[in-house]
């Protein structure tokens, strides 16, 4: 156990440069010989953490290139270690809100320990008889993700037919269970006959079917919804967007969460051709922010850790051990690699 005040290696993941294109583990590479002294700097209102599990995420792959978000994201500094969500304990505090040895989740950086200057966003985890690594997904921003995006955005109601793509993805999975618990049909697409084995023998989704072995996705989408879609949670964008929008119901939501296929062709965006049934079905399409749901955690908690506890609500994780392995997890979220959310371990508890 490093003690305060001590020179400790401080192993972290540095951004080489900026990528267009799919993103490539040699993108990034792993500094094992940097050293740091445990020790927040003088002046600090921050919190000093070792981190013990990092999240990873798609939106990642937007940060590694200067493209115009509007002021959604702000791109990796060059030659810096990369930041993301993750789950850290507190080894020393100039904040008041928070004291030695608690565990939070929030921003921080791809590295062993962090100093975080403003840890005002950080929240505290109270709940420990769950696994900790959850609370980089289903108990953390995965989970707000779908919890605001499900409940808050796509209006859902007993008997409603939903569709969920990258559904067995970090936030896809909770959707799907978050529909069947209120009583809807649920339809997830995957891309391999593993995962929609699992959704369905797992996750209790009504049916699941490979997109990549869809020639017609218009076809398949009919299959399986014969009478239309009420609810779809957009996870891809591109064409199944496309096929989606030809299968809505009248009234019909489209809660716009992300469009995955589309992050690794920024310069080139695949334009969709069905716009024009948002009007003949008077659907409802709309994006969202999971930073506009951060209000909802409490509630999110109450709701879910019952669930989890009692087994209703399951959650499918891919966790890696140690940093040497977080390129390669950052990257094989763009071929389908991760089984469940993708997680780093970077230490033990
Ligand atoms: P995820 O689904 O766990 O991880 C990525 C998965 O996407 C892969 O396993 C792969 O699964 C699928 N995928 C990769 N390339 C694809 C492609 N070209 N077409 C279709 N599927 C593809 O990621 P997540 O964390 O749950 O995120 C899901 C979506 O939510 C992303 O679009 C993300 O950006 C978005 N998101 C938005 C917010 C927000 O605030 N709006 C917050 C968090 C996440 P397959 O094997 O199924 O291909």
């Amino acid at each position: 156990m490093a003690e305060i005040g001590e020179q400790i290696r401080n192993k972290q993941v540095i951004f080489k440069d900026y990528i267009s294109g799919f993103p490539k583990e040699s993108d990034l590479y792993v500094k094992n010989d940097n050293t740091t002294i445990l020790k927040l700097p003088k002046a600090s209102n921050g919190v000093l953490v070792k981190n013990l599990y990092l999240s990873v995420d798609p939106y990642m792959r937007l940060l590694m290139q200067k493209f115009n978000t509007g002021d959604v994201f702000t791109p990796y500094q060059l030659s810096s270690p990369i930041k993301g969500y993750g789950v850290s304990r507190i080894l020393e505090s100039a904040h008041p809100n928070f004291k030695v040895g608690e565990l939070v989740w929030g921003s921080t950086t791809w590295e062993e320990y962090s100093v975080i200057s403003n840890p005002e966003n950080l929240v505290k985890i109270e709940h420990t008889d769950v696994p900790l690594s959850f609370y980089t997904g289903i108990l953390g921003m995965a989970g707000l993700t779908a919890y605001g995006g499900f409940f808050e955005v796509c209006s859902p109601k007993k008997g409603d037919y939903v569709f969920v793509s990258s559904a067995f993805g970090a936030v896809g999975q909770l959707v799907g269970q978050f529909a069947k618990h209120m009583g809807c049909y649920v339809v997830g697409s995957a891309g391999s006959q593993e995962k929609v084995n699992l959704l369905k023998t797992k996750f209790g989704f009504d049916e699941a079917f490979n997109y990549k072995e869809e020639p017609d996705l218009d076809a398949a989408l009919k299959r399986f919804f014969p009478k239309g879609i009420d609810i779809y949670f957009e996870n891809v964008g591109g064409k199944m967007l496309d096929a989606v929008l030809l299968n809505m119901k009248f009234e019909g939501r489209i809660a716009v969460c992300g469009m995955l296929s589309q992050y690794n062709n920024l310069e080139n965006l695949e334009g969709v051709k069905n716009l024009m049934h948002l009007v003949f079905k008077a659907i409802r399409m709309q994006g969202f922010q999971v930073y506009k749901y951060f209000h909802l955690y409490p509630k999110m908690l109450d709701f879910l850790l019952p669930l989890i506890r009692e087994d209703k609500i399951r959650y499918a994780q891919d966790i890696v051990e140690s940093l040497e392995n977080g390129p390669a997890a950052l990257v094989g979220l763009f071929n389908g690699r991760n089984l469940g959310k993708q997680v780093i371990q970077v230490a033990h508890e």
